[in-house]
């Protein structure tokens, strides 16, 4: 994944002033390929990663996260922008009923999402009408009954006096009908053909002149990766539409396509589509589908956290102080709290790459025993805290009162700080950090 083979290029130390062009090199490096994995279609990739440059060589660095991790942050948020930044709302029509026209190829998924997006929309306090108009498969209009039936919604078929044989006939009845039983919104499901073809685009085009769709969604499914700009240009140039669904996002398509989708047709991402049941259904999430384009999964999580609560210039003086054995209680509690706030220590340690091998250590993390060492330190008076020498035994028969803890457990925590500051003054010796001339990047 992206975030292994960025490991290497993470290992670099924060910089000063701006981010150099062979950080940013190295790492654009990395995501272009994550992208071209991802099954991002090459000019996509190309004119992204151009842009991408062109933002990082004019970004300050940031104090909190390396150079590496910026870039990721840079492309992840103009990813988010490109697949739509905030989800776009459906277009009712002013005077009901809206009517959406579902278009795409034969197994996208269509008749499965009219039932879906049907139930959704009466969750919503509308009154759908479902419409069969795939006449072309044999068995189409009885899925889209059992579709309607599950999702509670009524199904407007076909039948004798009602345009057997014509789509066109049936959506323009249906719409008679939607008025007439005062139904305020018509999903209208059509046939698809394997392949692009003439035929196919000619009827979704005469269905929709009949119907004069508020939307017209292109439905299309992630696992067909490249291929999905080539349909959704063909679909853009036949039919013309307002908006796309992704289908089958519970595959282990990484979704390049709806970047793909989303560059070439200029037309937003509305719903997803992640599995066979009515309830598999979302509301499109731009930021969900950059993680899981980059790969980073909660790496990013973990970005936004650091970014939120690490403070450059405090850490920077810690290593000074840490190098020069003057680390103290306070820095050790104030440490502890700003890692804490980032949430459980468990879940900060499950969202590195790799937690699957750490996973029983990571579930021994005992909060509660961190919730005691913090209680002590509190228990300390600033002096204590600075200069943990001075806690003679009346002021451990003290501090043990004040924070409920046993006497051994304060000796336990001096003794383990006097161990791990010693270790930091042999570690920091054999690095050459601290004692005012800090080495660098
Ligand atoms: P249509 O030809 O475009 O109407 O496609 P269908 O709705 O009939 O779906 C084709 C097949 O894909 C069916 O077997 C569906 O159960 C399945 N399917 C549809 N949407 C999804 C999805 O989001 N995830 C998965 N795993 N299967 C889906
Ligand atoms: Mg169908």
């Amino acid at each position: 994944t992206l975030s292994d083979r960025l490991t290497s290029v993470l290992k670099n130390l924060r910089g000063k002033g701006k981010l150099s062009d062979a950080d940013i090199d190295a790492t654009c490096r990395e995501i272009r390929i994550a992208l071209l994995e991802a099954d991002v279609a090459l000019p996509v990739v190309r004119s992204f990663i151009a842009q991408i440059k062109e933002r990082a060589k004019g970004a300050e660095v940031s104090q909190a996260l390396n150079p590496a991790q910026q870039v990721v942050k840079i492309v992840n948020e103009e990813l988010v922008a490109i697949l739509g930044g905030e989800t776009r709302r459906l277009n009712l029509a002013k005077t009901p009923p809206t009517v959406i026209m579902l278009a795409g190829l034969q197994g996208a998924g269509k008749t499965t999402l009219a039932g879906k997006l049907a139930k959704h929309l009466a969750g919503q306090n509308h009154t759908p009408l479902l419409v069969a108009c795939d006449l072309q498969r044999p068995n189409a209009v009885n899925q889209l009954q059992v579709v309607g039936q599950r999702a509670g919604v009524p199904v407007f078929a076909p039948e004798p006096g009602n345009g057997v044989g014509d789509p066109v006939a049936v959506a323009r009845l249906a719409i008679e009908e939607a008025r007439k039983s005062q139904h305020d919104l018509v999903i209208v499901d059509t046939a698809g053909r394997l392949g692009v073809d003439e035929e196919l685009m000619k009827q979704a085009a005469d269905i929709r002149d009949a119907v004069q769709p508020d939307e017209v969604l292109f439905v299309v499914d992630a696992m067909i990766g490249q291929d999905a700009v080539s349909t959704a240009t063909a679909f853009q140039e036949g039919v013309g539409f307002t908006g796309v669904v992704l289908t089958k996002l519970d595959g282990d398509a990484r979704g390049g396509a709806a970047l793909s989708v989303r560059e070439v047709t200029g037309q937003p991402i509305m719903y997803a589509s992640n599995g066979e049941k009515l309830e598999d259904f979302d509301v499109f999430h731009p930021d969900r589908m950059a993680s899981r384009i980059l790969g980073m999964g909660d790496v990013l999580t973990l970005i936004e956290q650091a970014e939120q609560v690490f403070d450059a210039q405090e850490a920077e003086k810690q290593a000074q102080k840490l190098g020069a054995g003057e680390l103290t209680l306070e820095d050790f509690l104030q440490q502890m709290m700003a890692v804490r706030k980032m949430g459980p220590i468990a879940n900060l340690l499950g969202m590195l790459p790799g937690a699957g091998q750490m996973k029983d250590a990571i579930a021994q993390v005992d909060e509660k025993q961190l919730d005691r060492v913090q209680a002590i330190i509190r228990g300390m008076t600033p002096a204590e805290r600075a200069d943990p020498k001075i806690i003679n035994a009346s002021r451990r028969q003290r501090i043990a009162k004040g924070s409920g803890v046993a006497i051994s457990e304060i000796n336990n925590l001096v003794n383990r700080f006097f161990d791990a500051k010693k270790m930091m003054q042999q570690m920091a010796g054999r690095f050459g950090i601290g004692g005012g001339s800090a080495t660098r990047g």
